[in-house]
């Protein structure tokens, strides 16, 4: 069912949002942090606590029963929605870092010393660190992809990487920090062609955009609940097959085994390989409520609201003067970067929660990023499905008042 695009509707499924800070309304331009939960998503985690509440996968009982085929339904769900070729491919981690995690770790005994592993050089640090924990171990060597003048991926610079002939190429399908978006097929062709296995972290696209991991034909594609309107303590490990099964598990345990003998232990097969231990089944139900949630919305007026809100907001922001924008664009996904003039931005950040305002500001977890822009940090405003233009001009107005105090 899709309903039409009424948004007000849509904004008062966010119980959250209805809330007053410092005597205004709470404003809140932190999805790319973590999304806010419409009611369905709460009410599908609760029911599955006061009614269905048993482990799933292991017990006779008509409880267990229910819990495990609404948990297994979300894997149908997830299957849907990203369009996978198969059930097993999908796996529930409990996030993005995770599910990188997963890979890095698992594929170590793939990786020989000197292999080269290409990491996009704007990427969060969960797309960073576990490359750089296998590079430790196996002696791979990690090369930063170098970023064009609008910061995404540098396709040149990529291509000239490609000639040592990679071992993986990993990269944000969008970048958290600033929004920016990577041509995902055109890179994971060529890396493809490179001979490279690929990594798309989809964490701040998987809210925005249509995912078809068959269309983008990468190796994995990874992504967390909480960014689109899901709870936290659940992601995604999108692999394909081959790969998926090439990987050791980084868990070992129950639910993820055939036969356990003191001579030895047989690993089951997928998914259960990599789902070891009792998995975030309430969270795991409540991905399915957001799944469900997003697919009800008219997908192409979504992303133009999206669109045109963020045009709006960078707009207003050049309008507003004394802002130092970091790589906004119109082709940016979610997230505007800035800072006030050379002002830090945690006190901007303060002052503008003085008056309901949330956004985020620091590193982004994006260290070699800020690094590249020579800036310790900068303000993050981002954008979800239920930010409107009120919204935007009460961060306006918010952020005049703090450059009056400051500047
Ligand atoms: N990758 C990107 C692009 C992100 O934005 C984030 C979170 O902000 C992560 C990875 C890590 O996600 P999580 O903390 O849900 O594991």
């Amino acid at each position: 069912m899709t309903i039409a695009f009424e948004h007000d509707a849509i904004r008062a499924q966010f119980p959250t949002l209805a809330q007053q800070l410092e005597d205004q309304p709470l404003c809140y331009l932190d999805t790319a942090a973590t999304s806010q939960k419409p009611q369905s998503v709460i009410d599908a985690m609760n029911h599955y606590y006061q009614l269905d509440n048993a482990n799933v996968h292991r017990a006779a009982h008509q409880l267990s029963a229910r819990a495990t085929l609404n948990y297994e339904k979300v894997r149908e769900q997830v299957q849907g929605f990203i369009n996978s070729a198969r059930l097993d491919e999908v796996i529930f981690t409990h996030g993005t870092t995770e599910s990188i995690n997963m890979v890095a770790y698992g594929i170590s005994q793939q990786v020989n010393a000197n292999d080269i592993i290409l990491v996009d050089s704007a990427a969060h640090h969960a797309n960073i660190v576990p490359w750089q924990q296998l590079a430790k171990k196996t002696g791979a060597i990690i090369k930063p992809i170098p970023l064009n003048d609008e910061l995404s991926i540098d396709h040149a610079a990529f291509d000239e990487l490609l000639k040592l002939s990679p071992k993986l190429v990993a990269f944000s399908h969008v970048t958290n920090a600033l929004g920016t978006v990577n041509d995902v097929e055109i890179l994971v062709q060529k890396a493809k062609s490179a001979g490279a296995i690929t990594l798309v972290d989809g964490a701040q696209a998987i809210a925005h955009f249509d995912i078809d991991v068959q269309a983008i034909d990468c190796d994995f594609y990874v992504f967390s609940g909480h960014k689109m309107y899901g709870p936290t303590g659940v992601g995604i490990l999108y692999g394909r097959f081959d790969q998926l099964d090439q990987l050791a598990p980084m868990l070992t345990g129950g639910e993820m085994i055939k036969t356990v003998s003191f001579a030895g232990t047989e690993f089951g097969d997928l998914p259960n390989k990599l789902e070891a231990g009792t998995p975030a089944i309430s969270a795991v139900i409540g991905l399915g409520a957001a799944i469900s949630f997003i697919n009800a919305l008219p997908k192409e007026q979504v992303r133009q609201h999206e669109q045109s809100l963020l045009t709006y907001l960078q707009q207003q922001l050049i309008q507003l003067g004394d802002i130092r924008l970091y790589g906004a664009n119109k082709h940016n996904c979610g997230v505007v970067a800035f800072n006030v003039s050379s002002e830090h931005h945690q006190d901007v950040g303060i002052l503008l929660d003085q008056q309901g305002i949330a956004v985020r500001c620091g590193h982004h977890c994006a260290m070699p990023l800020m690094q590249q822009l020579a800036i310790k940090g900068c303000c993050r405003a981002s954008i979800g499905i239920y930010n409107n233009k009120q919204d935007i001009d009460q961060f306006i107005t918010a952020l005049r008042n703090v450059k009056e105090l400051l500047l």
